[in-house]
């Protein structure tokens, strides 16, 4: 049978990218991979073709931000963007796309807002997902200090916002790919599968 796809299976799963730069690329590969996505590494603009969603990893945003300049990744992803398949940013991922960076989604992050070293902590986070909330791990975690009106906040740590949504990007400021719960990322591939749908 090898080669011989299922009916409608190689079809219908979705390809999903993991900016591979720098940072904990892989560990969200191997959640994607577990919830049946196929995974690309990202690292150059041609590595975009026929993606139908990408992720943005936790990582170093300064790092992120030169490996994004040296490919010239950042019009491609506007341009990905722009042309409605989702996006998904984790901690460094959340700073890469706010408006001082990327300027992909319309939120200003604080860089390590919780403090530098001494605030890596876990909380629980509601996000309002069914089995309710997350243990969360956060890592010299953002947050997200203002946004424009057209954001819908998600969740909040001592009043900030952690995790939030703009159309088609969703950002959470801490680190879904760490543990075994995969909801935060069965949620953005439901919109990816929806923008699939929107857009045949
Ligand atoms: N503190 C890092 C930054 O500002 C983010 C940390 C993380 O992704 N875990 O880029």
């Amino acid at each position: 049978m090898s080669g011989v796809p299922a009916p409608g299976a190689a079809g219908d799963q979705l390809t999903v990218g993991v900016l591979a730069l720098q940072g904990d690329f892989e560990a969200h590969s191997a959640v994607l991979v577990r919830l049946g996505a196929l995974v690309r590494e990202v690292r150059v603009p041609d590595d975009l073709d026929g993606l139908d969603g990408i992720v943005i990893p936790g990582g170093e945003s300064t790092t992120i931000t030169l490996g994004i300049e040296r490919e010239q990744l950042g019009d491609p992803l506007r341009a990905f963007h722009a042309s409605g398949k989702p996006i998904f940013g984790t901690c460094a991922g959340l700073i890469m796309l706010d408006r001082d960076h990327l300027a992909i989604a319309d939120i200003r992050a604080e860089r390590n807002a919780f403090g530098r070293q001494v605030r890596s902590f876990e909380a629980e986070v509601d996000l309002g997902l069914d089995g309710g909330p997350i243990e969360a791990v956060f890592i010299r975690a953002p947050w997200i200090a203002e946004h424009g009106p057209g954001v819908e906040v998600l969740a909040e740590i001592e009043g900030h916002a952690v995790a939030a949504r703009d159309g088609s990007v969703l950002v959470v400021a801490f680190h879904p790919e760490l543990g075994d719960d995969d909801r935060v990322h069965a949620l953005f591939l439901q919109s990816v599968r929806d923008a699939r749908l929107a857009a045949t």
